[in-house]
């Protein structure tokens, strides 16, 4: 099976290459991604996927279906990039992309992430065609992931309904399986309006929504010491009223990103904020509006479709990358501070890590794998993804596979030069394969679903699954 996945990925391999470099090309930000999701169905299309449109009236979403009897397989693809990120692809320096006007880049590799899972749906499609064994198989086309929460959306919408496993994987710079817990997340802005006067002529005359938004910030900043030590929140000014001091600010707006570890602590805290809010308002006499922008759920792993992942990794082992590949990897990594080159994507939690990095110092491309580790899945990262919400759904597993050069960070511009590498290419395929295989290994011994979904149903028998978004709040309200 193994190596018939492999040739199945191979045969089409040109065709991923060129959908993933196009993806990089086009470079579209969250729910703009109108294009690049036509470059995934048309390939979608070609291979007899069925597909369903405007999901969750989000229009640069899709479902791509085929097979209607056997298990549900639904493969997760992001394919959103982020603004102001221009760079020329394969310079070993931060230099501006010539060719386009363009100013967003892929920061986080989604345009691999889209066409491998796009890859490995078609494999796991193509496998069960000729072995003739019933099975569906989805690709869930899912925008916005940067900052718009695309996939609780479609959560909300009942996208991953009916699905018996999502599988899912990031671009990285290690090989291991996604098995820890990830933060849940509300997103709002609080606008303030109140009277404009001369600051220094009628100041009595005015009410200042500035005052409202830095009054507000000195309270969220008490409540810190009074919420789970876990938990995080942050705010930028989207609106800081204007340019003139002497004005007294009547408008102003902050945007406030609120994380937990569950959902329902983010919402208290966002409860409390709300009432801040208002107290500041109250303060200042100025009048405040919240608007809920998105919000996500914790992600859970699930640790039955984690261990067979965990085996496919290790079957398939890490890229295999040439000499190309590495005189590439040393110039970028060589443009990294002493400090930035001790981080790590995938901290070594453990001995179980740090063995296998002891046995590979220095090496600036990871081409070794770290074995699935059951603990770390009692880990919270201090971070958000929206395969949180497709994982209180459906049994969920996710891999991390190295595509990008080792100690280098998401959303920098050594992650947007290295997308269209060999290195970014090989990790792509290499990702495609262990998903395929991971599917096929499940719809093969369907008693993993059984188990699976078992594991998933004892935490929502004790804690159900609430979508965190309000019905009434519609996806990319806030436009900012
Ligand atoms: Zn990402």
């Amino acid at each position: 099976m193994y190596k018939q996945i492999e040739e199945l990925i191979n045969q089409k391999k040109e065709k991923y290459f060129n959908t993933s470099d196009k993806i990089w090309d086009i470079a579209e930000t969250k729910f703009h991604e109108k294009e690049s999701a036509d470059v995934l169905i048309n390939v979608l299309k070609e291979e007899g996927f069925d597909i369903e449109t405007n999901i969750g009236d989000i229009d640069t979403a899709f479902v791509a279906s085929f097979g209607n009897e056997g298990p549900v397989i639904g493969f997760l693809g992001e394919y959103d990039a982020l603004p102001s990120m221009s760079q020329k692809a394969g310079s070993t320096q931060k230099e501006v992309n010539p060719d386009t006007e363009n100013t967003n880049g892929h920061g986080c590799g989604h345009n691999l992430l889209g066409t491998a899972s796009l890859a490995a749906a078609i494999a796991t499609k193509d496998y069960i065609t000729e072995h003739n064994i019933p099975a569906q198989i989805k690709y869930f086309g899912c925008p916005a992931e940067e900052g718009g929460s695309g996939k609780t959306f479609m959560a909300r919408a009942g996208a991953f309904d009916g699905l018996d496993m999502a599988i899912c994987w990031h671009p990285g710079t290690d090989n291991a399986i996604w098995g820890v817990k990830t933060l849940a997340n509300i997103q709002a802005a609080f606008e303030f309006k109140g009277k404009s006067a001369h600051a220094a002529n009628a100041p009595d005359m005015g009410r200042s929504a500035l005052d409202a938004c830095e009054l507000m910030n000195v309270g969220g900043n008490y409540l810190r010491e009074h919420v789970t030590p876990e938990a995080r929140y942050h705010y930028a000014y989207l609106d800081a009223g204007g340019l003139a001091p002497s004005v007294v600010q009547d408008h102003a707006k902050l945007l406030y990103l609120i994380r937990a570890p569950k959902g329902s602590q983010a919402k208290e805290i966002y409860d409390r904020l709300c009432k801040i809010a208002e107290g500041a308002a109250l303060m200042t006499e100025t009048e405040v509006t919240v608007h809920f922008d998105k919000a996500c759920s914790n992600y859970i792993p699930n640790v039955i479709y984690s261990r067979i992942m965990g085996d496919v990794m290790m079957n398939y082992g890490a890229p295999e990358f040439d000499e190309e590949d590495q005189v590439f990897a040393k110039a970028i990594h060589d443009t990294l501070t002493e400090e930035e080159k001790q981080f790590r994507m995938v901290p070594p939690a453990t001995p179980v890590e740090q063995k296998v990095l002891a046995e590979n110092p220095g090496k600036v491309l990871a081409d070794y794998v770290y074995p699935f580790n059951e603990v770390l899945t009692n880990v919270t990262l201090p971070g958000s993804s929206d395969v949180g919400d497709v994982s209180w759904i459906v049994p969920t597993v996710q891999c991390i596979v190295a595509t990008e050069v080792q100690n280098t960070a998401m959303h920098t511009w050594q992650w947007v030069t290295n997308g269209k590498s060999g290195i970014a290419k090989k990790g792509m395929i290499q990702a495609a394969k262990i998903m395929a295989a991971t599917a096929v290994k499940v719809i093969e011994e369907p008693e993993y679903i059984d188990q699976a979904k078992a594991e998933l149903k004892a935490i929502t028998d004790i804690t159900p699954y609430v979508n965190p978004i309000p019905k009434e709040v519609k996806p990319n309200s806030l436009k900012f």
